[in-house]
């Protein structure tokens, strides 16, 4: 059961279904049109309809429904082939109460606030980019991809805004105070995953050197998570899988700040210090 540690209470509901495997890359944002919390959460629990969402967003009120682990029932469609469920399969997604009902649908600035700090959250822990092909709006997903159905939801929701706020407070620095908390360093990495002598890096260098470049490597995201859960960022690509310039970049300051030898690459001491060392 994970829930982001700025939420503010939850709730139980069975509406509910497996990811499949897939992995968490998006977060997709409706608006209730009703400024009702307490209706919005009663329809995501009662058993009535096939609805609900990970989260339920009003003002500074956070509630966790569906836990971040399970698919939430929020952007499938009925004529749509799948898609809309497949969406939901891979994406963290929330309804939004309105600020009033009516009109443009309009959302509060605190609202606004909230989404993005948890949108910033998302990216610490699961590397969603903090782009507007990974966080988007409802009606986005009819438009551009066919999927679920024509509709104005998210109403006043301020898509860019929330994008450009999130990364503020990525590349600021300045977390919500309860998503990072300080976690003591862990005694034990995982294995390094490769063969004696080779190591992560450019797909230039020889064939020692593991990019990712031609198959997104898993280990290699566990290594972009790890060093995301530490609080560095990766605000272009995310945890993709690849060695690039933003690992890079990122692995020279981990190694200088560590003293460790600082060549940039991830070999077995760079990739066991991401996991021992305290984070400073
Ligand atoms: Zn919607």
């Amino acid at each position: 059961m994970t829930y982001s540690t700025l939420t503010t209470e939850t709730v139980e509901t069975s509406q509910k279904s497996g990811r499949e495997n897939a992995t968490i890359d998006m977060v997709i944002l409706h608006h209730s049109a009703t400024t009702n919390t307490d209706q919005v959460l009663q329809m995501m629990t009662s058993g009535s309809r096939r609805v609900s969402a990970n989260y339920v967003v009003k003002d500074r009120r956070i509630v966790g429904v569906v836990p971040e682990e399970w698919r939430a029932w929020t952007s499938g469609g009925t004529t749509d082939g799948g898609k809309g469920a497949a969406f939901d399969r891979r994406a963290i997604t929330f309804e939004i109460q309105n600020a009033s009902n009516g009109g443009s649908w309009p959302v509060s600035a605190e609202s606004h606030e909230s989404v993005a700090q948890l949108v910033a959250d998302f990216h610490r822990r699961y590397g969603v980019k903090l782009d507007r092909d990974h966080i988007v709006g409802h009606r986005e997903l009819y438009t551009r991809w066919g999927a679920s159905y024509a509709t104005a939801c998210p109403g006043g929701l301020e898509m860019d805004a929330i994008v450009k706020r999130a990364a503020e407070l990525v590349a600021g620095g300045t977390p919500a105070p309860a998503a990072k908390p300080a976690t003591p360093a862990k005694s034990s990495a995982p294995a390094f995953p490769l063969p004696a002598g080779s190591y992560f890096g450019p797909k230039s260098g020889p064939a020692r050197s593991v990019s990712g470049y031609y198959s997104h490597r898993e280990d290699l995201r566990t290594f972009q998570r790890q060093m995301i859960a530490r609080g560095w960022t990766f605000p272009r690509y995310g945890a993709d899988g690849l060695y690039g310039d933003e690992l890079r970049d990122n692995v020279l300051a981990f190694q200088r700040e560590k003293g460790l030898e600082v060549d940039g690459l991830v070999g077995p001491a760079t990739w066991r210090a991401a996991w021992t060392e305290p984070v400073t």
